[in-house]
């Protein structure tokens, strides 16, 4: 290893509860987007890896301590990680930021958050009942009993990997399954180390497990693996096609959490400087990298001057710059092949006729450094038929869409291929009303943007996936029911005909 090399920290991976190199014994870099330097080294992972996983998670799920485990005891373990997540809440919040880029002021509320998860979860471990059917055949007893389904094989971006990790891990816990996590290449770092909080919590070895890697010496072989009985995938729309047909040649279960184009329509009767406001959360929070971004802004044609005057007045004055200052409004991008999509859209809203308002191109101010930054960007005269309004962007850039009224609002809203979320700013509650009926969305906001709870069912309509994460919707998506027949009779009738 060259002496650069030897700077960077070095990370392991996480089988079977002990640290391990990869297979191959190389390893990667992992940038930190805000200087725009590797900081650390991660396993390079590969099929070998993953059947390691794997067939340990499947030994976790059928011997051991795991299995024998009551529900109760099983959410008092997740209810123990929720605490252990919260005492070490500032640093893996700090790992997050330096390996992915979000701020540090959104990574501490959300590490605030996050415990809950695994409380809420953890309490629903031991309500997960069964039925007994009051059944039409006499001499008979049939109950149901919801079970769970094996090895999980979880898949996540690099956008929020410590949130959407969270999704998929506390529901699968708390119904009974083990898990192998596989991280994006470009943020595995706060996922490893949040390996290291579950350590002592007392979750059996084998339970848990974390390949890093790539996707396609990682992510193929853990969705192709017989012992994988189901995938919680939640990424681009293009892989998620990719792993759903893998999947399928597997029989295996899968939840998707895709891509979005969210309209965040603007009538104008809405209360003016709060819809500016929830514009811009729409689109400038977490740098726009995040899959219900409000990347389409549909105004109402009445106020759409005003409107956009004091939406570039706000969003000119946001704070670039290190993602550690707790002040800092807009990070950078996460990773290099990211920044340069989103500079690449840049170029080609300006070439199918949109006006640039603000931004439009890197950022260079000084307090941006080498770093990955994006100027906060917003287009006008958008039409919803260019690219730049059809395909996601996930990056601070916003197309401006006028619209004359709400049969208008609709058909823009609903014309695109994904149906992942969508806002609605307006004070008619029959407006508020019907908008959020006429949308097809998983999720529709009125008059708030970008609020989302562990109790509230989260997924897509259309292109933007299938299941959900989130609420009681989450945890079904991770049992499977039994029908169990008894027979109180004392003696077997004609066995040649069907009862
Ligand atoms: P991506 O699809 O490129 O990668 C996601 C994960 O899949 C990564 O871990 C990657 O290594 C892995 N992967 C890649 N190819 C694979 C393959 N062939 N088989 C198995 N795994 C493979 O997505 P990304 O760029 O990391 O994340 C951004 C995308 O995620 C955006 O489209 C965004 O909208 C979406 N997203 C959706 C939600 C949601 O809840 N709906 C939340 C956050 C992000």
């Amino acid at each position: 290893m060259n002496t650069a090399r030897q700077a960077l920290e070095t990370f392991k991976m996480y089988i079977d509860g002990q640290w391990a190199d990869s297979a191959s014994g190389e390893h990667f870099e992992s940038d930190n987007p805000y200087t725009g330097r590797p900081w650390a080294l991660i396993p390079k992972g590969n099929a070998e890896d993953v059947d390691r996983a794997v067939q340990a998670a499947q030994r976790a799920f059928t011997c051991g301590e795991w299995p024998k485990m009551t529900a109760s005891q099983r959410g008092a373990v997740l209810r123990k990680l929720g605490d252990a997540i919260a005492g070490k809440a500032e640093h893996l919040a700090e790992t997050e930021v330096r390996d992915n880029g979000k701020l540090i002021a959104e990574m501490g509320a959300q590490l605030k958050y996050i415990p809950q998860w695994y409380y809420y979860f953890g309490g629903l471990a031991d309500k997960i009942e069964g039925e007994v059917i009051p059944i039409d055949k006499p001499g008979h007893l049939n109950y149901t009993r919801h079970e769970p389904l094996g090895v999980v094989g979880a898949i996540v971006p690099w956008n929020s990997p410590l949130l959407l990790t969270t999704w998929k891990l506390a529901p699968a816990l708390a119904a009974g399954n083990t898990v192998v996590i596989k991280p994006s290449e470009f943020t595995s770092a706060s996922t490893l180390e949040l390996m290291k909080v579950t350590e002592d919590v007392g979750i059996p070895p084998g339970v848990i497990n974390v390949v890093t890697g790539f996707g396609p010496d990682v992510g193929t072989p853990l969705v192709e693996h017989p012992l994988v009985r189901k995938v919680a995938f939640t990424g681009s729309d293009k892989t998620g096609q990719r792993i759903y047909e893998t999947a399928a040649r597997g029989l295996k279960r899968v939840s998707l959490e895709l891509g979005g184009k969210s309209p965040n329509i603007v009538f104008d009767d809405a209360q003016m400087e709060n819809a500016v406001k929830g514009a811009i959360s729409g689109i400038f929070a977490a740098t726009g990298q995040t899959c219900i971004a409000g990347s389409r802004l549909l105004v109402q044609e009445s106020i759409h001057d005003e409107f956009v005057d004091k939406l570039v007045e706000f969003a000119r004055a946001a704070k670039m710059g290190d993602p550690q200052n707790l002040d800092t409004q807009v990070g950078p991008v996460t990773n290099k092949p990211q920044y340069q999509k989103v500079l690449d859209y840049i170029a080609v809203a300006k070439d199918e006729g949109a006006r640039t308002l603000l931004g439009g191109g890197k950022a260079t101010r000084p307090e941006c450094g080498d770093g990955w930054f994006v100027e906060p960007t917003i287009f006008d005269g958008v039409k919803n038929s260019m690219r730049i309004a059809q395909e996601e962007v996930f990056g601070p850039v916003l197309s401006v869409i006028p619209f004359k009224d709400e049969e208008e609002a609709v058909a823009i809203g609903n014309d695109v291929v994904f149906g992942l979320a969508a806002g609605v700013w307006t004070q008619d509650i029959r407006r508020a009303i019907t908008m959020a009926d006429r949308l097809q969305a998983g999720t529709v906001w009125v008059n708030t943007y970008r609020a989302i709870s562990y109790m509230s069912p989260f997924g897509g309509y259309k292109r933007s996936g299938l299941g959900r994460e989130n609420g009681q919707d989450a945890i079904r998506e991770y049992l499977q029911t039994k029908s169990v027949w008894i027979s109180t009779a004392t003696e077997v009738p004609n066995p040649f005909v069907m009862r």
